[in-house]
């Protein structure tokens, strides 16, 4: 295995003897740690100059791509740009010192922020109450779930085992539901994306007695406004059931709609993605659970030692404070505006399944010109060489070759007519040379790696890596 493909190890850059540090002396020329407390053998650590070190982990933190190095369309992930004066405020020692043991009486500060971002967000969303205990989007559905079976217990209806979940909805819509017990009925989607209404009527007239609750992605995952929800929640509260919202991507309705006033009684928030956080690789999130009124005695109760993921609930304090009520209304329209203003002039190259206004996030299944052999995969691999992070791909899995781009409102038309001009690019070298887009990545410091062996076979300690190599 070729070792310049992982860079250098700090382990291969050590050399017995090495030191980057100094320990004060007593005065009598002795270090101050006991030789009582000290190892009987050296830890295996690298030995390394400290320029060595600084040097190593700066270069490899500039092998990472964010925000801030360049577009990141990630769609269903809302990456969008995070305020620096977010960190400022979560990072204020005041906050950071606070231990979750202290006397209540003295953390007034923190509880206060909580307060009022929960106030922010049941004005937001129309709903009365909301716990921000939940540390991520997944967690908020199972808390959601959870609070709708406490709701059905409480009447004594314990038959409710059952969740309708659309075909087109996240997967952890489905998993929350299982880990919560409860069974998955899927709805199908129409051909237009949206939840098919004879489906679900025949659903609710089959499961009635038995539906839980309902989960609605909106938009959907294709980005698209679900049109029919009144009629949905109608169906679904005239057979008992409540309506779930999976709010993960709330940014194109902040200023458009509230889930509260469509029929919605239970819903849970992305901080991390609507209300900016950075995130991505698994943390850190927080995924408030809001309900309508009636409901707010399910919600868990929250000792006042703990409130979630803190400094994921300052920076979302910050960002809406920052904004103010009336720009915070321009969310939505600007995440809106973009994704149709890049759907609308990349469509006569790549293939648009459904076509029509979208919201924050849009699916395109693929290169229009299917005779190149040029796949998804293969343009996102050659996005990188242009310096793009990659849109989402092969999700949903509604089409064979989705790629699903989500701009975000951040970004300005220069940037958006950049990333446009290089799809049209890469469009057209699959059409003149597809060979050099299907080898792509050719600039990044890793090739295009076996995903199969990544997953089966993944080398995750140095040791195994020696092992392999030998
Ligand atoms: C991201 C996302 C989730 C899951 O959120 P996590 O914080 O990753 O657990 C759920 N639903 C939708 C629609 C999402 O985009």
């Amino acid at each position: 295995m070729n070792n310049k493909l992982y860079g250098n190890l700090i382990f291969e850059l050590s050399k017995k003897g090495r030191k980057g540090y100094s320990l004060p002396k007593n005065r009598f020329g002795e270090y101050e740690i006991p030789q009582t407390l000290r190892r009987a053998e050296d830890a295996q650590l690298p030995e390394c100059d400290e320029m060595t070190v600084v040097r190593h982990y700066t270069n490899l933190s500039a092998n990472n791509f964010g925000v801030d190095n360049g577009f990141y369309p990630l769609g269903s992930c809302t990456m969008k740009y995070n305020p620096k004066i977010n960190e400022e405020m979560a990072a204020l020692p005041q906050f950071t010192n606070l231990h979750p043991l202290q006397p209540t009486e003295t953390t007034r500060g923190a509880m206060a922020v909580c307060t009022l971002l929960k106030r922010a967000l049941c004005e937001l969303t129309g709903l009365a109450d909301f716990t921000l205990k939940p540390f991520a989007g997944a967690h908020g559905e199972l808390t959601g779930l959870m609070v709708i079976r406490g709701y059905h217990e409480s009447r004594g209806d314990e038959a409710r085992t059952k969740v309708i979940v659309p075909d087109s909805a996240h997967g952890t819509n489905p998993a929350s539901a299982a880990v919560c017990g409860l069974e998955i009925l899927e709805v199908k989607s129409t051909k237009d994306g949206l939840v098919d209404i004879d489906d679900l009527e025949r659903l609710v007239s089959l499961e009635g007695p038995s539906i839980a609750a309902m989960m609605m992605t909106n938009p959907n995952t294709l980005g698209l406004f679900e049109r029919d929800i009144p009629k949905i929640a109608k169906m679904i509260h005239d057979c008992g059931g409540l309506m779930y919202y999976d709010g993960a991507n709330l940014n194109p309705m902040l200023g458009a709609c509230r889930p509260g006033d469509m029929g919605f009684d239970v819903m849970h928030i992305n901080l991390h993605k609507t209300f900016s956080t950075p995130h991505g690789g698994g943390g850190p999130g927080s995924g408030p659970v809001g309900v309508r009124k009636g409901l707010e005695s399910f919600l868990p109760f929250v000792s006042p030692y703990n409130s979630g993921n803190f400094a994921v609930v300052m920076r979302a304090y910050a960002y809406i404070l920052t904004l103010g009520r009336e720009n915070v209304k321009m969310v939505g329209p600007l995440a809106t505006l973009n994704a149709n203003y890049i759907k609308e002039t990349l469509k006569d190259v790549y293939e648009l399944p459904i076509d029509g206004l979208c919201k924050h996030e849009f699916v395109f299944d693929g290169l229009k010109d299917k005779s190149t052999g040029v796949t998804t995969m293969d343009v996102a691999k050659r996005l990188l060489d242009y310096g793009y992070h990659a849109p989402t791909i092969y999700f949903p899995l509604l089409f064979h070759e989705s790629l699903m781009i989500e701009p975000t409102e951040n970004e300005s038309k220069d940037t958006i007519d950049g990333f446009i001009a290089v799809m049209r690019k890469i469009a057209e070298e699959a059409k003149t040379d597809p060979e050099l887009v299907k080898s792509a990545p050719h600039n990044t410091p890793i090739g295009r790696v076996d995903d199969v062996l990544a997953a089966k076979h993944p080398i995750t300690t140095y040791k195994q890596m020696i092992n392999d190599n030998n």
